[in-house]
């Protein structure tokens, strides 16, 4: 399975991080071995001194596809989930001043923990779908899907025109404003629309 994210699907988050707001999706992607499921802890990696958390809403492919039409583009997705893009974003600085790809800010082992998956059927308007991060129990993120510049929908068509999607794989779908960094003795915790869907420690 791959896992594809999309950056920058949100506006506010565009502005925080001083980038231009995009006219379409950017997408870039993390192996298999960036996931972290069962609320395994997250181990600081020795590389980065600034780990940024980006929680982001998840969406798991059920159906193989290739230049999938945004009219049908719900049709390959079943279940949605919440998970966090982490980012060295002093890496990633690094890389996007001397135009390297960002693979080492982003791909790395663990960056892509992922929470337990809810029924599309169980969660309603996915236009309008509430989450939030909170760190030791403090609120730091807190998006609405309304606010995607790019529609989960779009996304699917946008990305299946050049890769074709297949069964298992993730799109983390972009984060909203409020990204910051975690330390070490963090707990970190995604809700979505009321039901928590992940809980882990970063150590
Ligand atoms: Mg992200």
């Amino acid at each position: 399975m791959k896992i594809i994210c999309i950056g920058r699907n949100y506006a506010d988050h565009a502005k925080e991080m001083k980038t231009e707001v995009p006219t379409e999706p950017v997408f870039f992607m993390k192996p298999d071995t960036a996931l972290l499921i069962n609320n395994e802890s997250f181990y600081f990696p020795n590389f980065t001194k600034e780990l940024h958390h980006e929680i982001e809403v998840v969406l798991k492919i059920s159906k193989v596809g290739k230049y999938i039409d945004e009219a049908f583009a719900y049709k390959y997705y079943e279940e949605i989930s919440l998970g966090i893009d982490f980012t060295a974003r002093d890496l990633q600085a690094q890389c996007k001043a001397k135009g390297l790809p960002w693979e080492k800010a982003k791909s790395f082992d663990g960056a892509a923990p992922i929470g337990k998956f809810l029924k599309k059927s169980e969660l309603g308007n996915l236009q309008n779908l509430n989450f939030e991060l909170t760190i030791n129990n403090e609120i730091r993120q807190k998006g609405n899907t309304s606010d995607l510049l790019f529609s989960f929908d779009k996304v699917i068509a946008y990305v299946s025109q050049f890769v074709t999607l297949k069964v298992g794989d993730l799109i983390y779908t972009g984060t909203p404003e409020g990204v910051g960094p975690v330390y070490i003795g963090d707990q970190l915790k995604g809700v979505l629309n009321g039901t928590e869907l992940f809980n882990f420690e970063i150590k």
